[in-house]
């Protein structure tokens, strides 16, 4: 089973998409198991202090590294972990490739920052790795980390009903998956493409290939390089 435990000061933040659809489904099937940590709980003084002012003076708190340092220390005592990760949007940033490697590999924390992020040293002496989910900066590491679980998640065997269905997803060939339709097959005059009408296996195929191939042209012209 893979665990992750993800340390965050608000831990409240992040609960709910664990508690839905897949990721809740993995959860139940004991597949994956979520903890999550309030780090100021691990906080040392009276006032469960866990952030302050920058030395050099500037706006924006920064997350000390006694608490972070705690609870990292408290989870590593008892099992192994393959990465501790912190989300940062100064990083590589998350692709499908991560999420499989991820999906396989062991045990994992994450770390959330919030208000100017963590203390440099937490990112030099404790992080094993750092992951960003984009150009551009949230408020905290909570949302991306609910990203980066969601997108490992649904990864590992037996998670997804059918188990092919995520090999067929963008991204996971290399490719943009093509297009998909259901019922109605006419809906005012936007009619489904024949050939998925067909009941031919082969030429549906191909006209997946064909079509996965034109948008990923368009879409993601790098993915050629
Ligand atoms: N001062 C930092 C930004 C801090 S944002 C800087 O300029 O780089 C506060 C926290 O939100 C970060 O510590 C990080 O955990 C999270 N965060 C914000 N944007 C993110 C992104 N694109 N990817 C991953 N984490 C992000």
């Amino acid at each position: 089973m893979l665990r992750i435990d993800i340390i965050s000061v608000l831990p409240k933040l992040i609960e709910s998409p664990f508690n839905g659809s897949i990721i809740k489904r993995a959860i139940e099937k004991k597949i994956v198991e979520i903890h999550f940590h309030d780090l100021k709980d691990y906080a040392s003084n009276k006032r469960k202090q866990v952030d302050d002012y920058q030395f050099g003076g500037g706006p924006g708190m920064v997350m000390m590294i006694e608490p972070i340092n705690k609870c990292i220390d408290s989870l590593k005592k008892n099992r192994d972990y393959r990465e501790i990760i912190y989300m940062t949007p100064d990083a590589e940033i998350l692709n499908q490739k991560i999420a499989n490697k991820l999906s396989i590999e062991g045990n994992l924390i994450i770390l959330c920052g919030h208000y100017k992020g963590v203390d440099q040293r937490v990112r030099d002496k404790l992080i094993t790795m750092e992951i960003s989910i984009g150009d551009y900066v949230l408020s905290g590491g909570e949302l991306p980390a609910a990203v980066l679980c969601d997108s490992i998640i649904r990864l590992i065997p037996g998670v997804l009903g059918n188990e092919t269905s995520a090999l067929s997803d963008s991204f996971q060939d290399g490719m943009i998956a093509p297009p998909v339709y259901t019922r109605p097959a006419n809906f005012g005059n936007m009619n489904v493409p024949e050939v998925l009408l067909s009941g031919n296996k082969a030429k549906i195929e191909n006209w997946r290939e064909e079509k996965a191939l034109e948008r990923t042209k368009k879409i993601r012209p790098n993915f050629f390089n």
